[in-house]
């Protein structure tokens, strides 16, 4: 099943996330071939880390792919069990916290263009200028006209990306609020996830439906041909990691991705070795 058509949204569509069921069974996926789930992920990373080659060798093009959730839907997840695949070198994942003072005195594209990815590297934003018609929203941290107004510039911003060469993809993990909770219920539970709590989960977790409201609005007015969302049921955490890996796999394949051409006259080269080899052997014999 291919995955891109049934998650992305289409430019122009309506989302309303209470429609969309984040459980995998409802699209006909359970768990219960677990083997098969695992040697499909497995085909995934493998042919991802095989075009990130590429992709690096040639220097080129660029990747970017953009992770928005609510708390522990599972972007962390996604970068363990996902990107893990691919070889650091080339690679990079950026954090978006709340702005220092060098970011906040500036326009707030300033540090997504500044970690946007350079030609050859794969990028991943854990979270993005996305927060800044999100979070920024939702607690008012400047007035409406001002956030409003960054939909286009988001728009702009990513077209901007795309036509000097990155791909880029976004996506939403969706999870419920039940889901949330239980997994709130594991960080208290596990001490080894205990560094993952936050005053701010429950705090936010209040602001529910404003958040849902934010992302609707934010996946409807920028999700573009070049730019598109896709919305990963997620409240299991093995169907999140192989729709993404498929996703991303199969995006990855239509940017032809190829070696660079040599840029040695190989014959000569191959004469080099020829050389040095008989050249150590010599040493080697005299030596003995
Ligand atoms: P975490 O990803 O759990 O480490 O949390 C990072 C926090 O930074 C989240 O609460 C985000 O909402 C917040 N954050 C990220 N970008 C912004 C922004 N532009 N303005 C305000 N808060 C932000
Ligand atoms: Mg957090």
């Amino acid at each position: 099943m291919d995955f891109r058509p049934l998650f992305r949204v289409a430019p122009g569509a309506r989302v309303s996330l209470a429609e969309i069921n984040p459980n995998a069974a409802a699209v006909g996926f359970d768990a219960e071939d677990k083997a098969a789930v695992k040697s499909s992920l497995e085909r995934y990373r493998e042919e991802m880390e095989s075009f990130q080659y590429r992709l690096y060798a040639d220097g080129s093009k660029s990747l970017l792919v953009v992770l928005q959730a609510m708390d522990a839907a599972g972007k962390d997840g996604v970068i363990r069990h996902v990107f893990s695949a691919m070889n650091p070198q080339g690679t990079r994942v950026q954090a978006f916290k709340q702005p220092t003072p060098a970011e906040a005195a500036r326009d707030f594209l300033w540090r997504a263009h500044l970690h946007a990815p350079a030609r050859g590297e794969v990028v991943i934003f854990n979270r993005s200028h996305y927060e800044d018609v999100l979070v920024v929203r939702v607690h008012e941290l400047v007035p409406e006209e001002i956030w409003r107004a960054r939909y286009e510039q988001i728009n702009q911003f990513e077209r901007l990306l795309s036509s000097n060469g990155t791909k880029i993809l976004k996506f939403y993990l969706h999870i419920d609020a039940d889901e949330q909770l239980a997994r709130f219920k594991k960080r208290l539970d596990d001490p080894n996830r205990h560094w993952k709590i936050s005053e701010s989960d429950y705090t936010e977790r209040k602001f529910w439906p404003d958040y849902i409201q934010a992302f609707e609005e934010a996946i409807e007015k920028t999700s573009t041909e070049e730019s598109p969302w896709y919305i990963i049921p997620s409240n299991q955490k093995w169907f999140r990691n192989l729709a993404i890996s498929q996703i991303i796999t199969e995006t990855m394949r239509e940017m032809n991705l190829t070696l660079p051409m040599v840029k040695v006259d190989l014959e000569a080269v191959r004469q080099h070795y020829h050389a040095a080899k008989s050249q150590a052997e010599k040493i080697k014999q005299s030596s003995l």
